[in-house]
C-alpha cells in the first residue's frame, strides 16, 4: 500500500509556498542527497552501514586534511561537539579562553560556564575578528588556561577569523584548541593536521547542504589522551566511547543519522566530480564574491571587516531608517527566505546565506528582487 495523500498533507505543512533559501542553515541541498536519504534504511550494526560510515570517515578525513586527527561522525547539531570539547578536554574548574566575536562565541562561553570550568573571555566588537598579537596578549596574561575556543566563522556578523595565524599562536602557547566550524567547514579551507587543531566541529546543515542532524569532528590524539583522565565526561558525548566504536566497528555507541550520513557521502562525492576540494572552495569563494558585488551594487554597506569577509554568510547594514527585519519580511513575501539579523546588531542588518544547493539564476533572481525591496522600504511604502 502507498499513501500518497499523506506525502501531500505534509508537504502542505512544510511548503505552503516555493520559498529559494538564502538561510544561515539548514540550507537547501544538492537533489542528489535528498534523493539518497529517502533510501531504505538498514541495521547500523550491518557490515552495509560500516562500509558507509567508514566511507564517509575516510573522505571527510581527506577533505579535512585529518591524517593524525580522527574523524567522528556522531548523531548530535554541531553544537554537541562545542559540549564534548570541553567535558572531554577541560579538568573540571579548569580555565578555558573563549574568544568571542559575536553570538556563537558567546554560545561557548555559556557551554564552558554551565560545564562547571571558568571562561576567561577576549571580546571583540561586532564585525571585528580577533587579531593573532591580540589573542597572544591575551594568552600572556592567562598562562593556566588548558584551552582556547575560537569560532572559525561568526555566523551573526558575517565575520571568518584568520584561522591558520590563531592557531600558530594557540601552538606557540601549547594549548589545546577547540574550534567551531559549523558555518566554515566544507566552503573556508581547513587543514586539521598541518594547522595543529585539536578539536574542530560542524553540522551538516551548513556548508555541506545536507539536512541537520549530524555533527561532525576532527579529534587529534591530544584530545584522546587528556580525556582518560578527565571524570564525568558523562555517557553520550564521551569521546573516548565514540573513537572506540569507530576503531573497533566503523560505528557509533548510539544509533546514527544514516540519510544524513549517506548524504554527506553524496556530497562529498560531488566534491570529487567537481574537481576536489580545491575546485569546490573556489566555486564558494565565487559565489560569495558575487553576493557582496550585488550588495554593493545596490548602494549598501557590509558590516564585516574588510578582508575577513565569510565565504558562507553575507551580512548587511540595512539602509538609514529601514529595519531588517522588513527587508526579511518583504524578501520572504516575494519568495526569497534570507537570514534575519541575529545577535545584538539584529535590529539593523540581514543576512544573505551563501550555503548549500544555489544557482547563479538564483542569485540574480534575488538581487532583482532585493533592489525593488530596498527602494520600496526607502521610499516608505
Ligand atoms: C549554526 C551554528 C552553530 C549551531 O549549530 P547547531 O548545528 O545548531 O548546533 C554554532 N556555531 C556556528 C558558528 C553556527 O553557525
Amino acid at each position: 500500500m502507498k499513501y500518497p495523500d499523506v506525502i501531500d498533507e505534509v508537504r502542505r505543512i512544510m511548503w505552503p509556498k516555493p520559498l529559494k533559501l538564502f538561510t544561515a542553515g539548514p540550507v537547501a541541498c544538492f537533489p542528489e542527497v535528498l534523493e539518497v536519504m529517502s533510501l531504505q534504511m538498514l541495521s547500523h550494526r550491518s557490515d552495509e552501514y560500516r562500509a558507509l560510515h567508514k566511507d564517509t570517515v575516510l573522505r571527510l578525513a581527506d577533505f579535512l586534511e585529518a591524517k593524525e586527527s580522527t574523524v567522528l561522525l556522531i548523531p548530535a547539531s554541531g553544537t554537541g561537539f562545542m559540549e564534548a570539547s570541553i567535558r572531554n578536554a577541560v579538568t573540571p574548574g579548569g580555565k578555558v579562553l573563549v574568544t568571542i566575536i559575536g553570538a556563537f562565541g558567546k554560545r561557548y562561553r555559556e557551554v564552558v560556564e554551565s560545564n562547571g570550568r571558568v571562561p576567561i573571555v577576549l571580546e571583540k566588537p561586532p564585525g571585528e575578528p580577533v587579531l593573532p598579537e591580540e589573542l597572544d596578549e591575551a594568552l600572556k596574561k592567562n598562562p593556566d588556561v588548558e584551552a582556547v575556543t575560537i569560532t572559525y566563522n561568526e555566523t551573526s556578523t558575517g565575520v571568518l577569523n584568520p584561522l591558520p595565524e590563531l592557531a600558530k599562536v594557540v601552538k606557540e602557547h601549547d594549548k589545546l584548541l577547540f574550534v567551531d566550524a559549523v558555518s566554515a567547514m566544507g566552503a573556508a579551507d581547513i587543514k586539521v593536521d598541518e594547522w595543529g587543531i585539536d578539536l574542530v566541529f560542524a553540522s551538516s546543515q551548513k556548508a555541506f547542504g545536507v539536512p541537520p542532524g549530524l555533527a561532525m569532528a576532527a579529534v587529534s590524539p591530544a584530545v584522546f589522551e587528556k580525556a582518560e583522565k578527565i571524570p564525568g565526561r558523562g555517557w553520550y558525548f564521551d569521546l573516548l566511547k565514540i573513537k572506540k566504536y569507530l576503531d573497533s566497528q566503523w560505528s557509533t555507541p548510539s544509533t546514527p543519522p544514516i540519510p544524513q550520513i549517506a548524504g554527506l557521502n553524496a556530497v562529498l562525492r560531488i566534491i570529487e566530480k567537481m574537481g576536489g576540494k580545491e575546485a569546490w572552495l573556489r566555486m564558494y569563494a565565487e559565489r560569495a564574491e558575487k553576493i557582496r558585488r550585488g550588495v554593493r551594487d545596490l548602494g549598501l554597506e557590509l558590516f564585516a571587516r574588510e578582508g575577513y569577509y565569510s565565504p558562507t554568510i553575507t551580512v548587511v547594514k540595512a539602509p538609514e531608517g529601514v529595519r531588517g527585519v522588513d527587508v526579511y519580511k518583504a524578501m520572504r513575501n516575494r519568495g526569497f527566505e534570507i537570514a534575519k539579523g541575529y545577535g545584538p546588531v539584529k535590529e539593523y542588518t540581514f543576512r544573505i546565506g551563501h550555503m548549500g544547493y544555489i544557482t547563479d539564476e538564483d542569485i540574480e533572481e534575488l538581487f532583482i528582487n532585493l533592489r525593488e525591496v530596498i527602494e520600496e522600504l526607502k521610499g516608505g511604502k
